[in-house]
């Protein structure tokens, strides 16, 4: 099939654009390149089956494929609230260009939706027919709320133009080509721990969060694209739930650094708790990840290493 990827240049982007070309597809990975690098798809660009398209989801394109991964979007607090109107727009508007190459083409299309659906939630663990417990006017809005009116979209075109849609709300993924910078508790982290820095917990660290290793983030992306008659919305996230206090103390475990906790004030509207309800993944796709946490820690620790040697 050709495949398009949109932020195929990004973290989770870049993982999926290589394991659909190791499944022998034709991908192209287009990104406007905001928070996305060339060093992370740079291994792909010999391959005659990529290609690589700079443009941005919120103007028009025409391009004629099967399939559409719409993962563009800055992910991080730290670069999607750099510019929060680009944020939305990316969202909205974005979505409905990707949407109308969908109707145009009969493409199947994929939406990267986010457990920040579900805001600072009321259920717990978070269940798809939890609708959510968001601020709409707080700074963590412009990303919660664009992907909310992102579902929206997915589901009027498919209601009123039988557009194929796919929707999946991913929960905090981790793993190698995380940017350096972008100011998440894993990056920020393990950076800290390596360069025997003090570990910034925000908070008293008992805020939850579950942690899911990339390749099983993928493994269930594409499960569902490939899955027959079935819309989604579903959670995709490992449900081992940690305290970022205790995350804290893991990573100084497993880097055995000398860094030291301490505390700073938690950012507005963080989520107290977060951890996905699996079970709908489990019987419509038989996903469940693979990975364990200290597992995929010792891998993205590994990468982070490399960039620390290099400076
Ligand atoms: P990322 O920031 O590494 O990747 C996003 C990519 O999109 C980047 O390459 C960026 O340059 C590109 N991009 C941003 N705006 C664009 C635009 N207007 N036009 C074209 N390209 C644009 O983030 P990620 O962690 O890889 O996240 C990928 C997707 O998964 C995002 O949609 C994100 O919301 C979603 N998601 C990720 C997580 C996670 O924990 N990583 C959790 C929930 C949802
Ligand atoms: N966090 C922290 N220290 C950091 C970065 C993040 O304690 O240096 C906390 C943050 O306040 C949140 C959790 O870790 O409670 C996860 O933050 P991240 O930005 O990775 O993702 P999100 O809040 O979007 O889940």
């Amino acid at each position: 099939m050709r495949i398009l990827v949109t932020g195929g240049a990004g973290f989770v982007g870049s993982h999926l654009c290589e394991r659909l070309l190791s499944e022998g597809h034709d991908v192209i990975c287009l990104d406007n390149f905001f928070t996305g690098n060339k060093n992370n798809i740079i291994h792909l660009m010999d391959s005659h089956r990529f290609e690589l398209v700079r443009h941005d989801i919120t103007e028009p394109i025409l391009l004629e494929v099967e399939r559409i991964y719409n993962l563009a979007c800055p992910a991080s607090p730290v670069h999607y609230q750099y510019n929060p109107v680009k944020t939305i727009k990316t969202s909205v508007m974005g979505s409905i260009n990707m949407l109308g190459m969908a109707k145009r083409v009969k493409a199947r299309i994929l939406q990267a939706s986010t457990s920040e659906v579900y805001g600072d939630p009321h259920v717990h663990p978070q269940t798809e027919d939890y609708w959510g417990n968001v601020n709409p006017i707080g700074i963590r809005s412009c990303y919660d709320e664009g992907k909310r009116v992102a579902e929206t979209l997915m589901m009027d075109y498919h209601r009123q133009s039988s557009v194929d849609i796919r929707i999946v709300r991913i929960f905090n993924t981790y793993g190698p080509r995380m940017a350096e910078n972008d100011g998440r508790v894993v990056s920020n982290f393990i950076l800290q721990a390596l360069r025997n820095e003090d570990i910034t917990v925000y908070g008293d660290g008992s805020q939850t969060r579950s942690f899911c290793y990339v390749s099983d983030l993928v493994d269930g992306m594409i499960r569902m694209m490939e899955c027959d008659g079935f819309t989604g919305p579903v959670n995709l996230g490992n449900p081992v739930e940690n305290s970022i206090l205790e995350f804290a103390e893991k990573i100084i475990t497993i880097t055995g650094s000398q860094s030291k906790i301490i505390f700073q004030p938690l950012p507005q509207d963080d989520p107290k708790q977060r951890q996905p309800n699996i079970s709908l993944a489990g019987g419509k796709l038989d996903w469940k990840p693979l990975v364990t946490l200290d597992d995929g820690l010792k891998m993205t620790v590994a990468y982070f290493s490399g960039l620390h040697r290099k400076g």
